[in-house]
């Protein structure tokens, strides 16, 4: 389906035309109806499926029909690099249309808490924050929030995964209670449809199976004691031609450790995490895109939302926490039929995690077992077809012939 044939203000439609959107995602395709008729709606989409279209679209649609000069859309994301994004997208969809935006996120400088309080004040069509931010502004006692028709909830899973559920209540509790609300959330668990059950009234639910990754990417599975991990990734990429590659890491702080290890062989990497400012994170991530380095290193946390593909390489130094996330983060490499490598260490405490992953795969993974061959001890043993605290033995891994792990590195002459 196209999004003219969806009866949107032809300024708006001037402006998505511009955006080269023309044919309607998935889940374009299966929310907007819903949220064109007011419905409240509980989503699962990932980043990359078009989700933010999917919600701006028609809250700049009802915005420019209404023509109200309040705050009419309040939009809560986990991060002010999602935050930044979509205030992007909202610029580029309004180009022929009257409306304005704001971006409210902590971690700037002394007059960013300025300027952002007087946009708040001074109101704006949609404000999209991270809620502790928020919060300190409508402490303050300036911020009101009377007219709000529409709140959305963003990466929700990230949210209450950061902490952010107490926060976000309090500030449910100053919007009018007469309100549309829409949740997206890359993941479904009992806690995130628990707090849906709070917030959203009679919801439509759309759920949007996960996608298969590309045929291109090779995945790759060592098994590797927390110990063996920087050794086994230096090993690894030693070999490796390396084009780009994001290493996350579920501990902020390993991201130091690995960064250092790096350094030691001259290799250039650089890390993000919510220990940098606003600023440095930028720079960062700026400096990836344009190739001025080839590693980053991120917590998961953080990596959600950024908007980098077309890595050759994606390393999971921890095994992702949710497997639609593991899809997601390898979906950033073998873009547009190229071929990307994915690995994941496993350690004896996240292999359950893989079982997850394995669903999702609808295929039993190989798991490789090298740390001896390198001089780094015995790994972990995979005990398969485990529950969280209780796995069966197997020792299907062993004996296995080893697999070629990387394409080989190019030779510099
Ligand atoms: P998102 O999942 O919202 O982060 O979107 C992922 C990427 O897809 C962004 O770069 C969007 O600009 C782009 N995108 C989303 N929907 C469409 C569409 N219907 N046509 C073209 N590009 C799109």
């Amino acid at each position: 389906m196209q999004f003219n044939e969806l009866n949107l203000h032809e300024n708006l439609l001037s402006g998505v035309d511009a955006m080269n959107y023309i044919q309607m995602s998935p889940i374009q395709e299966l929310t907007i109806p819903i949220i064109l008729a007011g419905k409240d709606l509980i989503a699962s989409a990932q980043t990359g499926t078009g989700k933010t279209a999917a919600y701006l679209i028609p809250l700049l649609d009802h915005i420019i029909r209404s023509q109200s000069n309040q705050t009419s859309a309040l939009v809560l994301v986990p991060t002010r690099e999602l935050a930044k994004q979509i205030d992007e997208q909202i610029e580029g969809f309004s180009y022929f249309i009257n409306a304005t935006s704001i971006a409210i996120y902590g971690g700037g400088k002394g007059e960013e808490w300025d300027q952002q309080r007087k946009a708040l004040v001074h109101g704006a069509d949609i404000i999209i924050a991270t809620p502790g931010r928020l919060m300190a502004h409508m402490n303050s006692g300036e911020v009101k929030f009377d007219h709000i028709k529409c709140l959305v909830l963003d990466e929700a899973d990230k949210m209450l995964d950061m902490g952010f559920s107490d926060d976000i209540l309090f500030i449910l509790k100053r919007l009018p209670a007469k309100r549309q609300n829409l949740m997206f959330s890359a993941t479904m668990p009992k806690k995130i449809r628990d707090f849906a059950n709070k917030i959203l009234h009679n919801p439509e639910e759309v759920r949007l199976a996960t996608s298969k990754p590309a045929e291109g990417i090779d995945q790759q599975f060592y098994l590797a004691n927390d110990t063996q991990k920087i050794p086994l990734l230096v090993h690894l990429l030693k070999d490796a031609d390396v084009q780009s590659v994001i290493i996350f890491s579920s501990q902020k702080a390993m991201i130091d450790k690995i960064i250092r290890s790096l350094t030691k062989l001259k290799w250039d990497a650089r890390g993000i995490s919510s220990d940098n400012s606003q600023e440095e994170r930028e720079n960062v991530l700026r400096d990836f895109k344009n190739k001025q380095y080839k590693i980053l290193v991120a917590t998961d946390v953080l990596s959600r939302g950024i908007d980098i593909n077309n890595l050759s390489h994606v390393i999971n130094f921890d095994v992702p926490r949710d497997a639609e996330d593991y899809i997601h983060r390898i979906g950033r490499t073998a873009r547009a039929e190229t071929t990307g490598t994915a690995i994941t260490f496993i350690n004896e405490k996240d292999q359950y995690r893989i079982r997850g992953i394995e669903k999702l795969l609808e295929k039993e993974v190989e798991k490789q077992n090298i740390t001896e061959s390198l001089g780094l001890g015995p790994a972990p043993e995979f005990k398969s077809g485990g529950e969280k605290n209780g796995f069966k033995k197997s020792n299907s891994h062993k004996n296995k012939p080893k697999r070629k792990f990387f394409r080989p590195a190019k030779k510099s002459s």
